[in-house]
């Protein structure tokens, strides 16, 4: 049975998460609950575009793992969706500075996770897009960060699991808050957004 308490984290153009709390999305006040991009896991890490440093995203990006491998150039040079499969080819063929990459990119991964379900207590953390990709070579770094903790309350722990819808979940996920907003009350959509039913000619 799933977790009616879960935090989603996923990196694909950027690095970002939703909040379920008893089931439902917890959107917090200004809409920004859960996520976790810019949580700060390093207090003098590499300067973030927010104005913090040490934030999560500026260590699982995908583009802090492509610098950490050294496809910088490759990025450069061939655009923005060929150094992730460029990254994810050379895993696949155990490349050695791959390889590290993700493994350092698992241990900040693992401190994001301690971090909020320390806050949150969630019972289940899942990790989509290219984290869910990439599980392989994150779990070795992200097991090690969060092994100490284990280690004395391991029933509190959450259960870790990785997405399968790839790089829909964002759009099926908007899809169905909306759906289900739509359900609950028919009437909160605007007049001018409704199509009259055509009727037929006799
Ligand atoms: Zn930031």
């Amino acid at each position: 049975m799933r977790a009616t308490n879960a935090q989603y984290i996923k990196a694909d153009t950027g690095v970002g998460g939703g909040l379920l709390v008893n089931g439902r999305v917890h959107s917090g006040s200004h809409g920004m609950a859960g996520e976790i991009g810019h949580l700060p896991i390093a207090l003098d890490g590499p300067n973030c575009l927010c104005g913090n440093r040490g934030c999560l995203a500026t260590y699982i990006g995908p583009e802090p793992p492509i610098h950490a491998a050294g496809l910088d150039a490759v990025a450069e040079a061939e655009g923005a969706e060929a150094a992730p499969a460029e990254l994810d080819r050379r895993l696949r063929a155990d490349d050695p500075d791959a390889v590290a990459a993700l493994g350092a990119a698992g241990h900040a991964l693992g401190a994001a996770v301690l971090g909020v379900s320390g806050v949150t207590d969630a019972g289940e953390i899942i990790l989509g897009g290219y984290l869910a990709t990439w599980a392989s070579w994150l779990a070795p770094g992200l097991d090690e960060r969060l092994a100490g903790r284990r280690a004395p309350a391991p029933d509190m722990q959450p259960v870790i699991t990785f997405g399968v819808l790839g790089g829909e979940a964002t759009l099926r996920g908007a899809f169905q808050t909306c759906r289900d907003a739509l359900l609950d009350d028919p009437t909160s959509v605007p007049a001018l957004a409704r199509s009259p039913i055509p009727v037929p000619s006799q």
